[in-house]
């Protein structure tokens, strides 16, 4: 089922929206704008441990995720990842206090006014995000979402559905019975979420979660819904990996779809390069338009940290990754019988990555304005119309 028929009307709207909120993306006069360097936004990393890497990231903005896990074996042997709410509400007040404490650097990211904030106070806002709504899971009565409450209270402004496997609200990418990929839908409870993410101003994203349940979740939710951090399934046939009609219905619900920097799920070459990564971004624009596509780290700011300690030895940062691959490959999970060589592109596993990406875009023949868009106004766009 195809979500092509996005009603129209909504997306002229939503895009008349994008374009009023583009003609001046800092809030501040276009001459002192052309003055100022780009607007950076990240779509998913997290709060390091060393600060200066903040700065050293250049980031005005990101989405942040502050949830802490639990591993949990399932009855197949894989390993599941749950957020649970006793170990994100700890993670959040533990967040909350790095951010208070050092406001010279960092400032909460509560609404997308924020950003021209932080620009203006050359601070970087972080937006509170949680990878699976396993957080909730236990808010019993629907019509009152405490423990949401609690987590929007301490600052939580974007939950993802799912982590890999489905759960109470939602399908996984990854979930599986054996043979093939299960696609599960919107669960009825998701629906609910989804209407209570929608009246507290909450983003919702759809990482991590079954094609379907990404569909169903733009038809159900009155904002725009995002995919803070993925790839293209055109390009890697693998189940982590997004179909072209879900990329096309998150741009058409004024979403964005962030482009990530886990290679093995970018280019199936052995060797991967920022070429690798501009064709994917290439992709979305194609798919979704231009003001669909983001991009996202989705390792710590400044990249995966073994492979940083290998010097980008690829071959052999490879070898954490194969244990949980296989397991994948041995229940026929979409893709996961192509064994991977690389886990980073080099040149974008650097702190400085976003403008590397930049530099390379503008080779690729992006305008200026393209690019304004593609490496941080689509995310500020969706931050202030979803956030107010
Ligand atoms: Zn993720």
């Amino acid at each position: 089922m195809t979500n092509n028929a996005c009603n129209p009307t909504r997306r002229r709207i939503l895009k008349g929206l994008a374009a009023a909120s583009l003609l001046s993306p800092l809030g501040i006069s276009p001459a002192f704008a052309a003055a100022k360097k780009r607007l950076y936004i990240d779509g998913l990393s997290f709060l390091p441990e060393n600060l200066a890497d903040i700065r050293a990231s250049k980031l005005d903005a990101y989405l942040c995720d502050i949830s802490a896990i639990e591993t949990i074996e399932q009855a197949d042997g894989t390993m599941n990842y749950k957020r649970t709410y006793d170990a994100c509400m700890k993670s959040i007040k533990e967040a909350n206090q790095i951010v208070s404490a050092n406001p010279n650097i960092l400032m909460p990211g509560l609404t997308g006014q924020d950003i021209a904030l932080a620009v203006e106070q050359e601070r970087t806002a972080v937006y509170f995000q949680i990878q699976g709504a396993d957080c909730v899971e236990a808010d019993s009565d629907a019509n009152s979402w405490q423990h949401l409450d609690q987590f929007h209270q301490q600052g939580l402004r974007v939950l993802q559905l799912t982590h890999h496997y489905g759960n109470r609200f939602a399908g996984g990418a990854l979930d599986n019975d054996g043979q093939q990929g299960l696609n599960k839908p919107l669960t009825a409870d998701g629906r609910q979420l989804i209407a209570a993410l929608n009246q507290r101003n909450m983003l919702i994203d759809v990482s991590h979660s079954s094609p379907q349940t990404a569909l169903d979740t733009v038809k159900a939710s009155n904002s725009p819904i995002v995919h803070s951090h993925g790839a293209v399934r055109s390009i890697v046939n693998n189940a982590r990996c997004s179909p072209d009609e879900v990329i096309r219905a998150i741009g058409d619900s004024g979403g964005v779809f962030g482009v990530f920097m886990m290679s093995f799920w970018l280019t199936n070459k052995p060797l991967p390069t920022i070429k690798d990564y501009v064709k994917q971004l290439d992709r979305v624009v194609r798919i979704g338009g231009i003001d669909c596509v983001a991009i996202a780290n989705d390792f710590p700011l400044r990249g995966q940290e073994n492979l940083l300690a290998l010097g980008n030895d690829n071959a052999e940062g490879i070898k954490e990754y194969l244990p949980w691959w296989h397991s994948l490959a041995a229940k026929n999970v979409l893709g996961f019988e192509h064994e991977p060589t690389h886990v980073v592109i080099p040149e974008l596993n650097d702190i400085d990555r976003m403008s590397r990406i930049d530099d390379a875009l503008a080779k690729a023949r992006y305008k200026s304005t393209d690019r304004d868009r593609m490496l941080g106004g689509n995310w500020q766009r969706v931050l202030k119309n979803v956030l107010g």
